[in-house]
Parts: structure tokens; C-alpha cells; sequence
């Protein structure tokens, strides 16, 4: 069989171009190595989708998956090995066969960053997050700590300013890395205390986080920052290695599309936070789907 769209991924972009796809009369099938429903699975509370006031991140998950499936999608759990983009026809292999369509849709996504350090794994959802946007409400009126020194960690910085009564900013250089405008709001800011060179150490806590032990690199002084919440912002990981040299990347791995969701292939779409954009969220995951099926179906229509 010759799908209409293969789309790579099954957390809510794949599952969302899943749907828009099924529901043009596309056949559908979504690849998936691990579970469905993506990163947002560890979220323990959404509480920022548009006309959904409360849900768990399993129960979102969950949702869309049931959604998909009502409207026909078929979810392969086989991790994608490599793909062959060029051409009408498209081919997908995993360890189990391959697959051929019309279009495919990148839906891979990105992980975040860890730090690595005793405390982070086991204290996510316990204030340990990734997502200030997500999380920052669970912290209103509380101490925060932003690990990091890009423009993610400087907006975050000032995201939580809005809602906590003191935010540490853990830089482990003396100078950011994010635009001068990002670092001058934060500069601005009485609410951010920066600590520059200085190295997060272990994130300490029982059943919830109450401090980070840290080290200045300069004096080699270690010490406690009291806070509730640890918010990890050291970059992200794009997962685009099985489309290099096939699919044009950023300098940085993200797949070089904009808003459009369309690459420099012919009949080869991407959807989320594995492109280059601004604001990577649920809403904006869902949106790409959606886009990036249609735009698979006008191609489809095209030929
Ligand atoms: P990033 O730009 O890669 O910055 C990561 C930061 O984390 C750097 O300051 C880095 O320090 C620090 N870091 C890395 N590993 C660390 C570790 N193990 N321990 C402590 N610190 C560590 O990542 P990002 O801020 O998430 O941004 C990702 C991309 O999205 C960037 O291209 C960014 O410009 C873009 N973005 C854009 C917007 C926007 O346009 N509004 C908003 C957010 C992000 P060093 O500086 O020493 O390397």
C-alpha cells in the first residue's frame, strides 16, 4: 500500500496532522519509537490549550490519540531507521519493513537539555520542569531558580518574574548568549538576582524541591540556593539526524522551514518543535499539524 501521508512522530504534531489528515480522506500512518502522546506525557497539568481549562498531560496524550484513531490514523510503533525523500514516492524504513507515500511529515520533535546532576530526574514534576510557560504557574508567590544563559532561560527569567517573588538566574559564563534585548529586560529586572559563573551542582529536596547547591567557578565556593522550583533552560536537541543531507537544516539541526511547514523537498513537510520557530508550546505543536497536513493534501491534490 501506497499511504497518503507517512508522518514521523506521534506525539501532538504527528497526532494532530494525523487528524487534519484523516479527516481530508488522507490514509494516514504515524511511526512511533516510544510511546504516543510525546513530551507532554510528563506534564502533570495543561492548563494553557486554548478552550481547555484543566487536563493531565497523559489525559491530553490519551485524547488526541483516541481522536486520531476514531478518524482512521494507523500508529506503527516502529522507530523510523532511514528514509529515502527524493522522488514521487517516498520510502520508510524501520527494523521491520518499509514503507512507501506520497508525502511525509516530520514530527519528530526535540528534547531538552539536561543538566545531568543528582536531584534532576528524580524531582520532575516536583519542581524540577523544562517549560516555564507550562510550569510557572505551579510556582505563584514561591522562590524560582533558571538555569542558563540563552535567550530561553532569559525570557523565562522574566516570565517568572510575573508570578514568583524572587527569581535566581544560574548562568555558568559571565556574559549571555541571548540578544541584548532579552539580557537588558532581565538586567532591568529587581525581581532576577544573576549568578554568573557559577555551575549548578545538585538539585536538593525529598518529595519536593526546597534548594540548589551551586558552585562559583571563579572562587570554587559552593553554596545553597534556597527556591521551589528549578527551571532547566540549557538548549534544546533537535532529532533531524535521519534527515541530514536529504532535508536542509539550520546551523543549529533544527529542519529549515517556516510557518509554512513546507522544507526544500518536494512533497516532504515539517511539523513542530523540530523546525526553526519562536514559540514551541501544545498550541502551536497542534497548529503545525495541522498545517503541515494540509499542506501535504494540497501537494497530494497538485500532482
Ligand atoms: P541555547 O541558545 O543553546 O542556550 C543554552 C544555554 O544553556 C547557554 O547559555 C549555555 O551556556 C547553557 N548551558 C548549556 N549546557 C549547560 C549545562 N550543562 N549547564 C549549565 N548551562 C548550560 O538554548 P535556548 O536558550 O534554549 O535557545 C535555543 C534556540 O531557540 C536558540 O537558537 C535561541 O535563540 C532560540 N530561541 C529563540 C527565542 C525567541 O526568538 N524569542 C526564544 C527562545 C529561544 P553557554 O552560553 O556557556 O554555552
Amino acid at each position: 500500500m501506497i499511504y497518503d501521508i507517512a508522518i514521523i512522530g506521534a506525539g501532538p504534531r504527528g497526532l494532530s496532522a494525523a487528524v487534519y489528515g484523516q479527516r481530508a480522506g488522507l490514509s494516514t500512518i504515524n511511526f512511533e519509537a516510544n510511546v504516543h502522546g510525546g513530551q507532554i506525557i510528563n506534564t502533570p497539568e495543561v492548563e494553557n490549550y486554548p478552550a481547555m481549562e484543566r487536563m493531565s498531560g497523559v489525559e491530553f496524550a490519551m485524547n488526541l490519540y483516541n481522536q486520531a484513531v476514531d478518524f482512521g490514523a494507523t500508529i506503527q510503533y516502529e522507530g523510523v531507521t532511514s528514509v529515502e525523500l527524493e522522488g514521487d514516492i517516498k520510502k520508510i524504513r524501520t527494523d521491520f519493513g518499509e514503507y512507501e507515500a506520497k508525502t511525509v511529515i516530520i514530527a519528530t520533535g526535540v528534547t531538552r537539555r539536561k543538566l545531568e546532576i543528582p536531584g534532576e530526574d528524580t524531582m520532575i514534576g516536583r519542581g524540577v520542569s523544562y517549560c516555564a510557560t507550562c510550569d510557572g504557574s505551579f510556582f505563584k508567590d514561591k522562590v524560582a531558580v533558571v538555569v542558563g544563559g540563552g535567550n530561553t532561560a532569559l525570557e523565562d527569567a522574566v516570565y517568572l518574574t510575573g508570578l514568583c517573588t524572587k527569581v535566581h538566574l544560574i548562568h555558568r559564563r559571565d556574559e549571555f548568549r541571548g540578544v541584548k534585548h532579552e539580557v537588558d529586560k532581565v538586567l532591568r529586572n529587581e525581581k532576577i538576582e544573576i549568578h554568573y559563573n557559577t555551575i549548578p551542582l545538585e538539585i536538593l529536596g525529598k518529595d519536593k524541591v526546597n534548594g540548589l547547591k551551586v558552585q562559583n567557578k571563579v572562587t570554587g565556593e559552593e553554596s545553597v540556593i534556597d527556591t521551589d522550583a528549578v527551571f532547566v533552560a540549557v538548549g534544546l536537541i533537535p532529532h533531524n539526524e535521519l534527515f541530514e543531507g536529504q532535508v536542509a537544516l539550520t546551523p543549529d539541526g533544527y529542519i529549515d522551514a517556516d510557518e509554512s511547514c513546507t522544507t526544500n523537498v518536494e512533497g516532504v513537510f515539517v511539523a513542530g518543535d523540530t523546525r526553526r520557530k519562536t514559540l514551541r508550546q501544545l498550541v502551536t505543536a497542534a497548529s503545525d499539524g495541522a498545517v503541515a497536513a494540509t499542506a501535504a493534501y494540497n501537494y497530494i491534490q497538485g500532482k
